[in-house]
């Protein structure tokens, strides 16, 4: 769960619960800061579906209304699919996505770090994945572990959920100038501080990702958000090399790069 996020859980759907007379809620499969994902049946085509509910008195119904609407934009193998998203009963929004069979990698990061091999994996398969979104003007700007799904568990096969931040490059930013969004020990600098954030954010956050898959612990640490975040502006991130010396000393060079704080000393884009 995201702390920095208004958290008002309202009681979960049982079994059983029907959302717009077509899909059948079966299970909790997650719950993050403002909704919860259950595993569900879909009534019509009897396929299995992921349904994503907002907790019950959230008020972030323009920002979920964004989220269907960038996620319906976004066709790539590495981006969870949109499959549709209404109005159920009481004037609730729901949004129907694949199911993703597997862990996300903080489930998985929390049985220990990833190898050399994996991380690789990891990191090109989540560049593709974003770069695309890039393309489209898409920021995403809450990559974290509990937002990058392995399906099946493969690091090739990883899919980006939650887009509940996105920022399309046409649109007014929803939140007031200057709140924070985002999760503080992924947020780059530039976010931090409630700038207009680009592409170059999400590449920070990866590199965050990265860095905690490696060395099994994020760049910035803190007895909580407001001290992670004073860290995130002000201090160097450590430096992975040195707390783990096996590694490849260019693998930890392009971690620092993406860790840069300036945006513009990160490398120009995912593609590259
Ligand atoms: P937060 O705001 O805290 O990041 P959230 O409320 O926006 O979370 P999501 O991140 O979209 O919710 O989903 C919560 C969790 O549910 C994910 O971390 C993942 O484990 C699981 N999940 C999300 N989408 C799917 C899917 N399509 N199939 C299976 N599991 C999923
Ligand atoms: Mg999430």
């Amino acid at each position: 769960m995201d702390p920095t996020r208004a958290s008002t859980a309202g009681p979960l759907p049982p079994p059983g619960h029907r959302v717009a007379g077509r899909f059948e809620v079966v299970a909790l499969a997650g719950a993050g800061g403002v909704g919860s994902v259950y595993r569900a049946h879909d009534l019509a085509t009897g396929a299995t579906v992921a349904l994503k509910l907002l907790h019950r008195d959230s008020e972030g119904e323009a920002r979920f209304a964004r989220e269907a609407a960038v996620l319906a934009s976004l066709l790539h193998g590495g981006i969870v699919r949109y499959l549709d998203y209404g109005m159920a009963e009481g004037n609730a929004p729901y949004l129907v996505m694949e199911w993703l069979v597997g862990e996300d990698l903080d489930a998985r990061l929390r049985r220990g770090p990833l190898d050399v091999g994996e991380a690789l994996l990891l990191a090109r398969a989540v560049a593709d994945a974003l770069a695309a979104a890039h393309r489209q003007g898409i920021v995403h700007r809450d990559l974290k572990p509990a937002n990058l799904f392995l399906v099946e568990g493969r690091f090739d096969a990883v899919k980006i959920v939650d887009f509940g931040l996105a920022l399309p490059a046409s649109d007014d930013e929803l939140t007031e100038p200057g709140t924070l969004i985002g999760t503080p020990a992924y947020m780059a600098p530039e976010q931090v501080r409630g700038e207009r954030v680009d592409a170059r954010a999400d590449l920070y956050a990866l590199g965050a990702v990265l860095f905690r898959a490696l060395a099994g612990r994020a760049p910035f640490k803190g007895d909580n958000h407001l001290a992670v975040l004073a860290k995130v502006l002000v201090e160097e991130a450590p430096d992975l090399a040195e707390l783990c010396p096996a590694l490849p000393p260019e693998l930890c060079a392009l971690v620092a790069r993406m860790l840069s704080k300036e945006a513009s000393r990160r490398p120009a884009s995912c593609a590259e």
